[in-house]
């Protein structure tokens, strides 16, 4: 089943989402939802998926970055982003770390929730998230690169923040179109 994504100005987008029990990951409510999570980030597509975006303040996020997705993407851009391939994964109750906040690299980027925008956005390198998976168990995982901004990105969902609040020069921010047009 397919979910409606919610755009910005949908309150739930800025509220904090709450924590899900063992007992509740284990639910069919949530097991149903991490499924209909991966079929609407596919289908949007994109490569990652937070629960307020569906309208579900929850601290439950999907993410994808296909191979299918890299085909179309210059080889030198794919390097440059430190853009690899990130199989389907489950986060839940995620804590983030930053190792080293010196070590940031600013690239453009768009969310589902502000369809058809993209804006320049710096982000740390390497990031360290605690959190459970689908099945409640605990997980560490250590990321780099795009990835990693893939996990502040969707983490920064679930506090209610959009990655509009973190352009640096809010003149960056252009529709898709504009971007590929003159800015890629
Ligand atoms: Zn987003």
């Amino acid at each position: 089943m397919k979910l409606q994504i919610c755009q910005v100005g949908e309150p739930v987008l800025r509220q904090a989402a709450r924590e899900l029990s063992i007992e509740e990951i284990k639910s069919d409510f949530i097991q149903n939802l991490i499924s209909y999570m991966k079929t609407t980030m596919h289908d949007a597509p994109g490569v990652g998926l937070a629960a307020p975006q569906i309208g579900e303040p929850l601290q439950l996020v999907v993410i994808n970055d296909r191979p299918e997705y890299h085909v179309n993407i210059a080889p030198e851009l794919l390097a440059q982003r430190e853009r690899t391939v990130v199989p389907f994964h489950v986060i839940i109750n995620p804590k983030l770390v930053i190792e080293d906040e010196e070590d940031g690299v600013e690239f453009f980027e768009g969310c589902l929730s502000m369809k058809g925008y993209v804006g320049k956005v710096r982000r740390a390198r390497r990031v360290v998230v605690t959190c459970l998976n689908e099945l409640g168990e605990p997980v560490k995982i250590k990321a780099k690169g795009w990835y990693a901004r893939i996990l502040q990105h969707e983490i920064d969902h679930l506090k209610g923040n959009l990655y509009v609040d973190r352009i640096s020069d809010i003149k960056t921010l252009m529709t898709m179109e504009n971007y590929f047009k003159y800015w890629q």
